[in-house]
């Protein structure tokens, strides 16, 4: 592994997201919504989160801005870097697949929104946020600099931290005590731990 394949690979979940969700925010566009939670709060965890896991390290993809702040490139890191984008796509694509239409960036439950609690999210009720973790963790691991490596674990940490209530409050409110079971019954976002 080469610093540069590494950046490369960083540049290829980014492409990769935006082909997988590509369909299913088209699809998902047509679909009516029923209720919102979508504010300026949340347009703004958005562009951090897409800041820190896109345009920093574009930018520094591209001119390897802020150089200050690199450090040695270590291969093993970036090897297990790219093992953590792989698995990020693998279970980001199987959450799109479970989640078909009731898909959506933001908070938003739609018309004849079905709850999904099978495959990818029986044991864990937020598999996506599972999948951008470990993209945050896979940019972390093949860019050698503090800043561009870790923008997206504090970006999409932003994100996170500053939605999960307000969405799993959302899914009580559309859903009351199918979600209150579900939430008992599964685990946030690792399996077995958290
Ligand atoms: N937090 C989930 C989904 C993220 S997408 C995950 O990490 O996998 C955000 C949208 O998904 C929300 O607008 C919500 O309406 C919908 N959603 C979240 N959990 C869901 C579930 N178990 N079934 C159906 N839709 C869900």
């Amino acid at each position: 592994m080469t610093p540069t394949l590494a950046e490369a690979a960083v540049v290829s979940i980014m492409v990769a997201w935006y082909i997988i969700r590509y369909r299913y925010a088209r699809r998902s566009r047509r679909t009516p919504i029923a209720r919102s939670a979508r504010g300026p709060r949340e347009t703004v965890l958005l562009l951090i989160s897409l800041s820190g896991l896109g345009f920093v390290p574009l930018i520094y993809v591209a001119t390897g801005f802020p150089a200050f702040a690199d450090y040695p490139f270590q291969p093993a890191l970036a090897w297990l870097g790219l093992v953590f984008a792989i698995a990020a796509l693998v279970v980001f694509r199987l959450t799109h697949k479970a989640l078909g239409r009731n898909w959506s960036i933001s908070l938003e439950v739609r018309e004849n929104h079905q709850l999904i609690t099978a495959g990818v999210y029986r044991h864990v009720r937020h598999p996506m946020y599972t999948a951008f973790w470990l993209w945050a963790v896979a940019q972390a691991l093949l860019l050698p600099n503090w800043i561009a490596g870790f923008a997206g674990i504090i970006g999409f940490g932003t994100l996170y931290f500053g939605r999960i209530a307000r969405e799993e409050q959302m899914m009580l409110d559309s859903f009351g005590d199918e979600y209150r079971a579900y939430m008992q019954r599964t685990y946030c976002i690792i399996p077995y731990v958290y």
